[in-house]
């Protein structure tokens, strides 16, 4: 007998308005062992399609839906179709999203590509359970040369999970050259944030080099993915990070590309701001992309007054005719609710601004519409007048 599952009306109605996750309690029965694939079916007994269950989330059942009967079959149509969308949309990038869970119909997968090796991410017990048949899929459809398994974000602890890093074929070396641009960068897919780095903003990079000019500040640097696309085209650029290892690899990256125009600082960004203000200085181009400060609903008030601040001392910093780049990358901070934000702080400031373009997350990182989870990266252009 196939592990089987029931879901109450309001899971598949939630379902058949596009979103995967059928939370527990939407679940009246569960016939299967943790991490199993289930076969779905209605109140009624309408067949649903397949689905992960996990046996400790609140999210009980991640939907996949009808596919074929044969387990590799199914999950190599998925994840070839993933594939065959990215070839359309990252053109020569070396580093970007393969598959981005949910939005490729692969809830809970990730992977991620630097070069000739993947990294991948299992992050609940379904695709956990299935981590030896994506290896082997992937080695057939992409033949990389290595496959990192980077098993370490928090969120597996909600599905029981152990933390795992390790080699799963071939060979991944400590440190991986990419070219992201004009820029090459040195990536360490090990112990780098995320899988060696912020992918999502690729796209938005680029569109920060070709908006630069003049002074440039990079705040929430990392190791420099927007300060050092602005260098080629501003005459300087300070960057600031919290993290002394970020600033290394970002003046290692700067060496690594010729860039003798890019001051790294290790500074607390809230701080460093002020004290930009009170030695009065002045910059035509600003990036401001800090960590998510809402991770919750209940931290939301705070995290906008984070929002606020950060966005008026950086208005206050710029020369008039000058860019600013923003992004929040918490979810709960909505694209309406951020443009608030900036308003207010663009009054506050004094500033009066226009709105140049509002940007997501890259196209390798695509929204599943009907999942807002899915939808957590806004990146504003904003010019002050
Ligand atoms: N802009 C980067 C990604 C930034 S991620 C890119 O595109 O690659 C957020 C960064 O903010 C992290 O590197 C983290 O170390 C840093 N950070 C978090 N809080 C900070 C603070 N208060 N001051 C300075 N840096 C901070």
């Amino acid at each position: 007998m196939p592990s089987s599952a029931v879901i109450a009306a309001r899971g598949a109605e939630r379902w058949r308005a596009g979103h995967p996750w059928i939370y527990r309690s939407d679940v009246l029965k569960v016939d299967a062992d943790p991490g199993d694939l289930v076969e779905v079916t209605s109140e009624r007994g309408r067949p649903l399609g397949r689905a992960f269950f996990s046996s400790t989330s609140q999210i009980t059942l991640r939907m996949l839906g009808e596919g074929p009967r044969d387990t590799r079959e199914f999950f190599r149509e998925r994840l070839q179709a993933a594939i065959t969308y990215r070839t359309q949309v990252v053109g020569d990038a070396h580093a970007y999203r393969l598959v981005n869970g949910e939005a490729d119909r692969l809830p809970s997968l990730i992977v991620d590509r630097y070069g000739d090796v993947l990294v991948v991410q299992t992050l609940s017990q379904g695709t956990d359970a299935q981590l030896d048949l994506f290896i082997d899929l992937l080695q057939e459809l992409v033949k990389p040369t290595g496959i990192l398994v980077r098993n370490d974000p928090k969120v597996r602890g909600l599905e029981d999970l152990e933390t795992v890093v390790e080699v799963r074929a071939g060979e991944v070396p400590d440190l991986i050259d990419i070219v992201e641009g004009d820029i090459r960068y040195q990536v360490d897919v090990r112990h780098g944030q995320k899988t060696g780095l912020f992918l999502d903003q690729r796209e938005n990079h680029l569109m920060a080099g070709a908006y630069a000019s003049g002074r440039g500040l990079d705040a929430f640097s990392y190791h420099g993915g927007f300060a050092l696309q602005m260098a080629r085209r501003c005459e300087s650029v300070l960057a600031l990070d919290g993290s002394e290892p970020a600033i290394a690899a970002l003046a290692a990256n700067a060496d690594r590309n010729g860039l003798t125009n890019v001051e790294g600082r290790v500074a607390n960004v809230f701080d460093e701001l002020r004290e930009l203000e009170i030695a009065k200085a002045r910059f035509d181009t600003i990036v401001l992309d800090p960590p998510a400060f809402a991770k919750t609903k209940a931290s939301l008030p705070k995290a906008l007054g984070g929002y606020k601040e950060i966005n008026l001392r950086a208005l206050k910093l710029l020369r008039p005719g000058g860019m600013l780049i923003t992004c929040t990358c918490s979810y709960h901070v909505s694209e309406p609710l951020f443009l608030e934000v900036l308003e207010r702080a663009a009054a506050d400031a004094l500033a009066p601004v226009v709105l140049v373009e509002k940007r997501l997350q890259a196209r390798d990182h695509p929204v599943l519409l009907g999942v807002p989870e899915t939808s957590y990266l806004k990146c504003l252009v904003l010019r002050r007048l």
